[in-house]
């Protein structure tokens, strides 16, 4: 039996952003639904140690931290929703959204916090040491890896800016390339170049990551020449796979203007999507800062957009009466 559900304002993802949008609704009185979608609390349930979010002066746990937001939504009034949406339509009003056993979710606002996800090299010794020495985000990891050695995977602006985001806590940083060219913007690579704690390994590819000692951790990087062949050992404790994201877009492809890399464009300085009443917020929208703090700053902001944009469609409504 599938279930339909009408709502004022529905919030599709369960990061950060969608539930600071959730609770900045539900305080607003909209009782919102909250759709977790297939990773409920999103990219932070696959981290471990927080140390960035404010308000904590311990390390806490990605996903402790989730449970605590999912909570505190439903605390202040949020219907937690566990379907994942396959279908949107947003030609009608109200919004129509289906999830995946059928059910279908009706909304007159909408706040989109699908997230993104990080891509990998893919490489079975890769999946095996995340967490132990491999990550896709310096600036929620790098400081773990305080005077040691490091390597940064990519040639384009994040990982040209992690590169030189590790040298505040590693002398010794490598960026490793596939090309001989680098992607990222010349202000950046000019930045990298002059960077003495920094050196490149060109035309090359990681072949293995390493593990070793007693806890397991990461020792070194098996690293391939695309030109010769080569196989080298390089030393690290750490590495940071940099090579794009992917945002959690595809529903919405023709239906919402995305940008050339699948991004949900919004209005500068808002959340307002091209359709009226849908507010996109968190890494669905945001290719450059990616954190946990910006993702549930820009829920917040969609949520008193969305609250805003309901409060003039009554005002209308009333004065057409
Ligand atoms: P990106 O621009 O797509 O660059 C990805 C890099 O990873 C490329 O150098 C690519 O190599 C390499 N790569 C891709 N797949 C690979 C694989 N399987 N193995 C090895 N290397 C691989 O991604 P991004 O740097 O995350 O940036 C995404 C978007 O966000 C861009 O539009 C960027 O400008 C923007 N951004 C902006 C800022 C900023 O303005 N401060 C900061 C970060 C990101 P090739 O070069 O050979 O393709």
């Amino acid at each position: 039996m599938t279930n339909n559900v009408s709502t004022r304002l529905a919030v599709l993802g369960s990061g950060p952003a969608g539930y600071t949008a959730a609770i900045y609704a539900a305080r607003a009185g909209l009782s919102p639904i909250i759709i977790q979608g297939i990773q409920p609390g999103g990219q932070l349930t696959t981290t471990t140690d927080v140390e960035n979010y404010p308000g904590f002066r311990d390390v806490i746990q990605g996903p402790w931290l989730m449970e605590e937001m999912q909570a505190q939504a439903e605390h202040v009034g949020t219907k937690t929703i566990w379907d994942h949406v396959v279908e949107v339509d947003f030609t009608r009003r109200p919004f129509r959204m289906t999830g995946d056993g059928g059910a279908q979710y009706f909304a007159d606002a909408l706040v989109i916090a699908t997230g993104a996800q990080a891509k990998y090299l893919g490489l079975p010794s890769e999946e095996h040491m995340k967490g132990r020495g491999v990550s896709a985000c310096a600036t929620c990891d790098g400081f773990f890896y305080r005077g040691k050695r490091v390597a940064v995977i990519g040639g384009g602006n994040t990982a040209v800016e992690e590169a030189l985001y590790m040298t505040n806590h590693s002398h010794d940083v490598t960026l490793i390339h596939r090309r001989d060219a680098l992607r990222a913007e010349k202000i950046l690579q000019d930045r990298l170049f002059a960077n003495p704690h920094i050196k490149v390994i060109w035309d090359s590819e990681v072949a293995e990551f390493v593990a070793g000692g007693e806890p397991e951790a990461l020792v070194g990087l098996d690293v391939k020449n695309r030109r010769t062949g080569e196989v080298a050992r390089v030393p690290v404790e750490g590495a940071f796979v940099a090579i794009g994201h992917k945002p959690a877009t595809e529903l919405f492809a023709g239906k919402l203007d995305l940008d050339e890399d699948g991004y949900i464009k919004v209005e500068p300085g808002t959340t307002k999507t091209n359709v009226p009443g849908v507010f996109a917020c968190g890494d669905v929208m945001d290719k450059i800062y990616r954190q946990a703090v910006t993702a549930a700053g820009s829920g917040c902001m969609a949520a008193l957009e969305a609250e805003k944009y309901l409060a003039a469609q009554e005002y209308e409504a009333l004065a057409a009466e």
